[in-house]
């Protein structure tokens, strides 16, 4: 008897028997965790931090030790976490996906990374016999919760039809790009837009108001104009009630700006947005990326 649960394909009525893998139980990966929980998938986590799993484990989840137990006991694994450094040590470390046997397993990356780690990645997991896709998310906590995010897809046709139905379960849309970076390059182009937008937002805002404008005036007007979006509704609103709690982080924007800025983004107001961004790291790392306004006059 293998010591490993050999993958099943999707398409079988058995599919809720898929075993699932989650690594990274930040404010993204919990509220997703959840969902392939409530869509009745066995779904079993491991994050670095073991006391992040409490709410997800109540909910149905098992705790696996290391992401290496995790790989043997599942077909597919997920990972939402930070950044490149995250990634290359649940892939690599002592005790890391790639010290287990892969074959006929399917690893999904969603977290916001370089192309370049996705390739790396990809190759190791192809000559142990596994898929690896990248499938960064568009959308924050809210959509997360609500199983309405974007994902975009770069890898192979085969693996990305055989996890749509839990793609289904995590998100509105996802749309495979083409080969392996294909996902985290569309991402890294979506966020830059999201940091202008974001900037755009709080030099707004903060124009009006040295303008004698009340803010909260402004906001409905852009709320019911044709720049309303949802971005503007969620962020408007944090900005109005002075909470900077983070839904997405301050350092993720400055990590895929400078991302961005390695694959060849110089434009200047990328430039100026990473530049602004970098300066109020310092002081707002975990507070929300909108709480960029308080570094502004
Ligand atoms: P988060 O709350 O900061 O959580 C980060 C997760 O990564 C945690 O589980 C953390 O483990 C883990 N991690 C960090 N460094 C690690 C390391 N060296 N080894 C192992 N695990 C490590 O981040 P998030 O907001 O959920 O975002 C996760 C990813 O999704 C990021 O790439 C982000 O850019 C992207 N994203 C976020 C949003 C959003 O709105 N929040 C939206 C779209 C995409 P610990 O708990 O042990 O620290």
């Amino acid at each position: 008897m293998p010591n490993f649960v050999a993958f099943q394909p999707f398409n079988t009525t058995k599919m809720e028997q898929t075993q699932i893998g989650w690594i990274g139980l930040g404010k993204m990966g919990i509220p997703m965790a959840g969902n392939l929980i409530k869509a009745g998938y066995p779904v079993s986590v491991y994050n670095r931090n073991q006391a992040k799993a409490d709410a997800l484990l109540q909910e149905g989840a098992a705790w696996v030790d290391s992401p290496a137990e995790l790989i043997q006991k599942t077909a597919v694994v997920f990972l939402m976490v930070s950044d490149d450094v995250a990634v290359n040590e649940i892939f690599n470390a002592e005790n890391g996906l790639l010290s287990n046997n892969l074959s006929g397993k399917i690893i999904v990356n969603m977290s916001t990374v370089s192309p370049q780690i996705s390739k790396e990645m990809a190759e190791l997991c192809q000559q142990k016999g596994a898929s690896y896709l990248d499938a960064p998310v568009s959308g924050s906590v809210k959509q997360a919760q609500e199983g309405s995010l974007v994902i975009m897809v770069g890898g192979e046709e085969e693996p990305t039809e055989q996890v749509r139905p839990l793609f289904d379960v995590l998100g509105k849309m996802a749309l495979r790009l083409g080969p392996t970076g294909a996902g985290n390059a569309a991402k890294l182009a979506i966020n830059s837009l999201l940091a202008l937008y974001a900037l755009g937002l709080a030099e707004t805002v903060v124009f009006a108001r040295n303008q004698g404008v009340q803010v909260a005036d402004l906001l409905q007007l852009l709320n019911n104009g044709a720049l309303s979006n949802v971005f503007t509704k969620i962020k408007g609103d944090a900005i109005l009630q002075d909470n900077y709690e983070a839904a997405f982080a301050l350092k993720h924007i400055v990590k895929d700006l400078g991302l961005a800025k390695k694959e060849g983004l110089q434009s200047p107001l990328a430039q100026t947005a990473f530049a602004t961004f970098e300066a109020a790291n310092n002081q707002l790392a975990e507070e929300d990326i909108i709480a960029v306004i308080k570094t502004l006059d």
